[in-house]
């Protein structure tokens, strides 16, 4: 099948759509346990690139799980589908010239490995939202942890699944050292050199 897929040879190119829109596009993944704080702080990184007028869309576990995920279950072979398909929107969202922030635990070192190849690495800025188990417990924001302790949630990440963390992701937050508005300027004044388009783009 994959051979009689021949590509067509689009006007528009990514370099195009980019210089359109005055910045570079890319993949922002947030990884890290139930509960660490990826999608609060994403939300915050959002609304500061926003406001700078940077083209941007939030992928996370609401508008995947439930839409084109969402014959997906927990097992460590569907999590491997859910973060490849993740991965490949987001390569769609980078060819859209749009920056593209995922929050996903994402667990799985070899599955971030994988999302790294799909996009490039040149594309890929890895957040690691370092939390304790302990203080995810503790929040236990969406009830997850109170069931799987409760043995209703099978594969729960770091009380029944392993949670493998980043040996060097591109940022690190410890959230329980920093607020919310700290860690997000943080990633924030990470990225803000890879926006800008190189002069002869
Ligand atoms: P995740 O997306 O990783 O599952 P959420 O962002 O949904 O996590 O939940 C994290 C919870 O932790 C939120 O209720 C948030 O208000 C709280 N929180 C407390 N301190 C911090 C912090 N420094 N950074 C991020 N979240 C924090």
């Amino acid at each position: 099948m994959k051979e009689n897929i021949i590509p067509h040879d689009y006007q528009i190119s990514r370099k195009d759509r980019q210089s359109n829109n005055q910045h570079n596009s890319f993949l922002i993944w947030f990884t890290g346990l139930s509960g660490s704080g990826k999608s609060t702080i994403a939300n915050v990184v959002e609304q500061k690139l926003f406001e700078k007028g940077i083209k941007t869309y939030t992928l996370d576990g609401d508008n995947i799980r439930k839409g084109i995920n969402c014959d997906l279950t927990f097992a460590p072979e569907d999590r491997k589908e859910n973060i490849r398909r993740i991965a490949e929107i987001s390569n769609l969202m980078i060819d859209a010239g749009v920056v593209t922030l995922a929050a996903f635990v994402s667990p799985y070192k070899k599955d971030r490995l994988n999302i790294k190849s799909i996009v490039k690495d040149d594309n890929f800025v890895e957040i690691y939202v370092n939390t304790s188990v302990e203080e995810c417990e503790r929040r236990d924001t969406k009830g997850l942890y109170k069931k799987a302790r409760a043995g209703e949630i099978k594969n729960m990440t770091g009380i029944s699944a392993p949670y493998e963390a980043p040996e060097n992701p591109d940022v690190e937050i410890k959230t329980e050292g920093v607020s919310v508005e700290d860690a997000a300027n943080k990633i924030v004044e990470y990225i803000l050199p890879k926006l800008k388009l190189l002069s002869n783009e």
